[in-house]
């Protein structure tokens, strides 16, 4: 049971409830009402620009360490709270609550606390006399007022990406979370009030249709940053053109993973059973296309399907909604009409919620729309390649290119692989490992920008030459 549920925006220091249309969440675990969030009205979501502007200059006078300071307080109290955070996740979403306790709250206060420390320590250029008789300098400085809009696959984790590095350069910032899941972030108001001077951290919810269309199209806003599928980032690179915003933008994905005969297929096994179906598969990096060489394919298809069978539906929980469960479905069902793909494990939703079966689809041709598109499901494909050219070619040949993996005992094979792969990650011999200090980002239509690392910070920053003349 959770204690208390908050449904109050933070706007401007204040907490107040959203004005507009009501959103009701459903429990993905049985389909049963949470409660109704009330929207962010436009005069709302205009009151919130207007704080993030107004709080701007104080924000960014104050030195690295004092943003520092807050921000590692932010962390403490994340992980003060984070049992009621993680049930509160838990029942938003129907993540696994010890999966959110153990894995995900851990790691969100690393970042806030990473991006703390980072921030005292950007570096740059040497400043110097470049022409006779002038010095010049680099700054960094922060963008200003930042729209900052979130998927429901990761809720608090994305909220953490975004605000922290954010917040740590100077910015302000107006952020949405999905209308799906504002619980967790809407639990923090409060300790954002004492932590932070009002406006430096606004939160607004909403559809994207309505309130984030209208974060990205305000002209007080200098930079949105969306996480989110494809169409939705074009449509936000299109409002942002109106006052030429800088965006940052982190899209789908559809990550290959190359096994070659040389590998350690139980091992393999193993990382694709967590990788593939963590989080229902609903993670833009999950391990959803494999290609398996010839050698191999028969014994990784079998112990594959085997442990498959074996995962414990609770262990991963289910999809966000039942819109999401028609859209894995409905994908699993027209593969069921191609004669030569074969469903070797699942296929089926599950009698309880918005769980749906882990899938496994093998003998998939580069063609299938199973390979190409991203089912954001627990279902993973399984390609046979004959050689590394081949491998390559395949695992390129996709829109995204966020994630990759490479399964190999040879150290040099790995290399080469890896410098020929077009994708922000390239795990060897592992997967989803993921670092703060190491940046998270794509290829192609998986978006651009940085999350986590110093490239993050520094994506929130404007380079800025001073020159005087001595
Ligand atoms: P979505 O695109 O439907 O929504 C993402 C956010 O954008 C939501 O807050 C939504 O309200 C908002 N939005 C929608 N239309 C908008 C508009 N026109 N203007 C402004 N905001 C708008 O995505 P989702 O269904 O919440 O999440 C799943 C998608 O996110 C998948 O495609 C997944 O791959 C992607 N994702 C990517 C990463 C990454 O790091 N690259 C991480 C997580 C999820």
């Amino acid at each position: 049971m959770i204690e208390k549920i908050d449904t109050h925006l933070l706007i401007n220091g204040k907490k107040v409830l959203g004005e507009s249309e009501k959103i009701a969440l459903i429990s993905p675990e049985n389909n049963e009402l949470i409660i109704d969030v009330p929207s962010a009205s436009a005069d709302q979501v205009d009151a919130a620009v207007e704080a993030a502007n107004a709080a701007f200059p104080g924000w960014k006078r104050k030195s690295f360490a004092d943003r520092a300071d807050r921000l590692f307080k932010l962390a403490d109290r994340i992980d003060e709270k984070a049992g009621f955070l993680a049930k509160l996740e838990s029942l938003n979403c129907g993540k696994p609550y010890q999966r959110m306790l153990e894995d995900e709250i851990p790691a969100i206060s690393d970042h806030f606390r990473f991006f703390a420390g980072a921030s005292r320590c950007m570096s740059g250029s040497a400043s110097g006399e470049y022409l006779e008789g002038f010095t010049s300098m680099i700054r960094r400085d922060p963008v200003g007022v930042v729209g900052q809009i979130a998927p429901w696959n990761y809720p608090l984790m994305m909220a953490a990406w975004k605000i922290a590095p954010a917040l740590a350069a100077g910015n302000t910032v107006v952020f949405k979370p999905s209308e799906n899941t504002p619980l967790t972030m809407l639990a923090l108001a409060d300790d954002m009030i004492e932590l932070f001077p009002a406006g430096v951290l606004n939160i607004v919810t909403g559809t994207g249709r309505a309130v984030g269309k209208q974060i990205a199209d305000h002209d007080k806003v200098q930079m949105v940053s969306v996480t989110g599928s494809v169409n939705t980032g074009k449509q936000v690179l299109s409002s942002a053109s109106s006052n030429v915003k800088r965006t940052h933008l982190e899209l789908g994905g559809k990550a290959p993973v190359i096994a070659f005969d040389d590998c350690d297929v139980d091992d393999l096994v193993e990382n694709i059973t967590l990788w593939g179906y963590y989080n229902a598969g609903q993670d833009c990096t999950a391990a959803c296309r494999l290609y398996v060489q010839d050698n191999i394919y028969q014994e990784v298809v079998e112990k594959l399907t085997a442990s498959v069978k074996g995962i414990d539906v609770n262990d991963i929980g289910p999809l966000i909604s039942e819109q999401q469960r028609e859209t894995v479905s409905g994908f699993v069902e027209r593969t069921k009409t191609i004669p030569h793909l074969n469903i070797t494990a699942g296929g089926n939703k599950i009698d309880r919620g918005c769980y749906y079966e882990p899938t496994l689809i093998v003998d998939a041709l580069q063609d299938d729309e199973v390979v190409q598109e991203e089912i954001f499901g627990p279902v993973v494909s399984v390609t046979r390649f004959s050689n590394t050219d081949q491998a390559v070619e395949w695992a390129n040949d996709c829109k995204y290119g966020l994630a990759s993996s490479i399964w190999t005992r040879d150290i040099q094979k790995a290399h080469k692989v890896s410098s020929l792969l077009q994708f922000g990650v390239t795990w060897i011999n592992t997967y989803f490992m993921y670092a703060s200090e190491m940046p998270h980002g794509g290829f192609k239509m998986s978006g651009y920008g940085k999350d986590l690392s110093m490239y993050g910070l520094e994506d929130y920053t404007v380079v800025r030459h001073i020159m005087v003349k001595i």
